[in-house]
């Protein structure tokens, strides 16, 4: 079956992608390389086929088992994030990162981009299964999934550029830090007190951690344990 045929998204799916990316220019999205990796990787291969009409609106969707693939903007400004790591910055580019929440995969190729090796651990079975059928016909050999708990980082790929968490929970567990490179970036959605959720950066300085609190988000819960 003709590719265009199969996904429902028009004739030509980069005519629909370049407007989802002059979108989340508008939008303050001002990376290059982000935006040519939003533009390059094919989001409506990761949903259902009952969604990919809506593959390239700014909205988040179930991948199944409860879970969500994040919208494009916060996909692009995490990256972007990222991108701005001070390791990141002085070494023209991300070297390894770590994901925590592989989920259908989507984030860990437009990763897969932008950094010379991608970790992505997912602790869902199922979502790890989809991840790779979903990844396997992009052949992207530096993205490498693994099924564990990600709470507990993945120690063998440390120390890492990079560590972004899909998934939020009530505080960061102290192996993320651990595991982060010194001029290294984190970047996870976390709740405040009183429960509001709002996304996280922690850069490890030769100084020690420095956090900040950005804007509020809406992930999935960081959970523990494999199922
Ligand atoms: N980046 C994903 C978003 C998936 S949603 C995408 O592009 O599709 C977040 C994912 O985090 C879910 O699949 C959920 O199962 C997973 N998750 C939650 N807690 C986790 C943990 N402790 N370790 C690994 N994955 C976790």
């Amino acid at each position: 079956m003709p590719a265009a045929t199969a996904v429902g998204v028009g004739l030509d799916s980069a005519a629909v992608r370049n407007r989802m990316v002059q979108k989340l220019a508008a939008g303050g999205i001002t990376s290059p390389a982000v935006l040519q990796a939003m533009a390059t990787v094919e989001r409506h291969r990761f949903v259902d086929s009952g969604l990919v009409n809506q593959a390239y609106e700014d909205t988040s969707l179930p991948i199944g088992l409860g879970q969500t693939i994040s919208k494009p903007s916060v996909v692009a400004r995490m990256c972007e994030l990222l991108l701005s790591a001070e390791s990141a910055r002085a070494g023209g580019g991300l070297a390894r990162v770590l994901e925590i929440g592989t989920g259908c995969g989507y984030q860990a190729a437009v990763l897969g981009q932008l950094a010379r090796e991608v970790y992505t651990i997912e602790r869902l079975r199922g979502l790890h299964d989809k991840a790779r059928d979903n990844l396997r016909p992009f052949r992207l050999a530096n993205v490498h999934l693994m099924l564990g708990d990600g709470m507990l980082g993945y120690a063998k790929g440390a120390p890492y550029a990079a560590i972004i968490a899909a998934a939020g929970g009530d505080a960061v567990p102290q192996e993320w830090c651990d595991q982060l490179a010194v001029g290294g970036r984190l970047v996870a959605p976390m709740a405040l007190t009183g429960g509001q959720q709002v996304l996280l950066v922690i850069d490890k300085t030769p100084h020690g951690l420095k956090q900040s609190v950005l804007e509020p988000v809406h992930f999935v819960p960081l959970k523990s344990g494999i199922a």
